[in-house]
């Protein structure tokens, strides 16, 4: 198979999609003429000829990206994340733009300003988010592989909701430098696959130091898929009992159990532990990611790129009508308590109170993995809801995120792997690891896959 015949099977599968799914925001003309370079050049590197699916909140060189806001919707980026670089040199080919919550925000592709994707399983459900375009357009075979991000769970939910792999590194471990900020304390780029192989090769590539990133990390860059073993003699997994929330549905923990059984015959130990402050961690989550983004967001002005209200009288109000128009409800929410928590008469009740339980939640995350090499409990409390289901109710929406946001609040490797059904739907297993220890937690997917 030449690099443009499978380029072009996935422009099909995609076309033959897409009416139905809407996970693609943009689909890239120049895919075919990049294959038949890499054809004509010869193998490239380990991803040659590949093509995988980008979430649009990371920007592609003269591809558009619009992080699905009307904000961006003409956004053309001069240059490519450093992500997109480190792919384009692996020989990969960027096939499209995969859709998303408006900035990341959300845990639905419901706002999104491009309409919302839709779960491959289930028409009338959500595929999850915001990393929904990227998780549906792997579970429905569109293509075999695709980038994510993950600020509190963006992966991970919608790897389970959609029966796939898709894995979140430490914080640091891949360069944020192109992607469009949300939280910059927890951002992170990943990768969704069907199989934990293909999520190992991708991310080898993606990974490493970046002068344009500080906080990304000088540590080597380990050959994740050569490396890749199932051997679980004497893992020894944790298993926080606060995972297992009231209101998790029970098909969802059956599932999780037995999951957890198939490791004590592998031979691994799995052990109860408690994390006592997990039931403040949405709270915190939602301050300081909605801090971040209010101060992230502030360079969406209508002056120098994306969309400029019309008819304006002054700059104050080319400022305020072309945000105001320019984002959705969503995002506004974040931006408005987002101000507020840092603002001088709420600092210290809202934005340094998180924080300080921030730290003291790091520290019961670190102190369990101080005697334990992961710890496991449900990706989500559910399978997929319906379309319309949570929308309009934030709250609903943020508690979703609640088993998620703990890898993003510590900086953790962790994965969703698919662990059964719950009235015909899939259900994820998380797996969280030390700091670096990706390929302990590739391992562990790989075991039960
Ligand atoms: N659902 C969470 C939020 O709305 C997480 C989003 C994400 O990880 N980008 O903030």
């Amino acid at each position: 198979l030449t690099a443009e015949e499978l380029t072009k099977q996935t422009l099909t599968e995609i076309n033959a999609k897409e009416d139905k799914l809407n996970t693609f925001i943009t689909v890239n003309d120049k895919a075919v003429d990049d294959a038949k370079k890499i054809d004509a050049d010869g193998i490239k590197g380990p991803l040659s000829g590949i093509p995988i699916a980008i979430k649009d909140n990371i920007v592609t060189n003269g591809i558009k990206t619009t992080a699905a806001s009307k904000i961006l919707y003409n956004f053309m980026p001069v240059y490519n994340a450093t992500v997109m670089d480190k792919l384009d040199k692996a020989g990969a080919i960027d096939i499209g733009k995969t859709n998303l919550d408006e900035f990341a925000m959300g845990s639905s592709t419901e706002t999104s300003h491009f309409g919302t994707s839709v779960n491959p399983w289930d028409f009338s459900r959500v595929p999850g988010g915001s990393s929904g375009g990227s998780a549906a357009a792997v579970a429905s075979g569109q293509v075999v592989a695709a980038l994510g991000t993950d600020t509190g769970g963006s992966i991970r939910q919608p790897a389970a909701f959609n029966g796939i792999f898709g894995i979140k590194p430490t914080y640091g471990r891949v360069s944020r430098w192109g992607v469009i900020a949300f939280a910059s304390s927890l951002d992170q780029v990943g990768v969704m696959t069907k199989r934990v192989e293909d999520s190992a090769s991708v991310l080898s590539v993606i990974a490493g130091h970046d002068d344009h990133d500080a906080t990304s990390s000088e540590k080597e860059v380990p050959d994740y898929r050569a490396n890749l073993n199932k051997d679980m003699t004497g893992v020894k997994i944790a298993v926080p009992k606060e995972f297992w929330q009231e209101g998790t549905h029970q098909d969802v923990l059956d599932n999780i159990n037995k999951a957890l059984e198939s490791y004590k015959k592998m031979g691994a130990t799995v052990e109860e532990v408690s994390l006592p402050t997990l039931k403040h961690a949405v709270e915190v989550y939602y301050v300081l990611a909605s801090s971040e983004a209010s101060s992230n967001l502030q360079r969406y002005d209508g002056v120098r790129y994306g969309y400029r209200a019309k008819d304006v009288k002054n700059i104050n109000d080319l400022f305020v009508n072309s945000r105001s128009e320019g984002f959705g409800s969503e995002v506004k929410r974040r931006i408005m308590l987002g101000t507020f928590a840092l603002s001088a008469g709420a600092y210290d009740a809202y934005f340094k109170k998180a924080a300080e339980v921030r730290t003291i939640f790091i520290k019961e995350m670190t102190n369990v993995l101080k005697d334990y090499d992961l710890i496991m409990g449900p990706s989500t409390t559910t399978p997929a809801f319906k379309i319309g289901e949570k929308v309009d109710d934030p709250l609903a929406m943020y508690m979703n995120d609640i088993l998620t946001i703990p890898a993003n609040l510590a900086g953790l490797p962790a994965a969703s792997v698919p662990a059964g059904l719950a009235e015909g739907l899939p259900v994820g297993l998380q797996i969280i690891g030390k700091p670096f220890a990706e390929q302990s937690v590739l391992n562990a997917a790989f075991a039960l896959q």
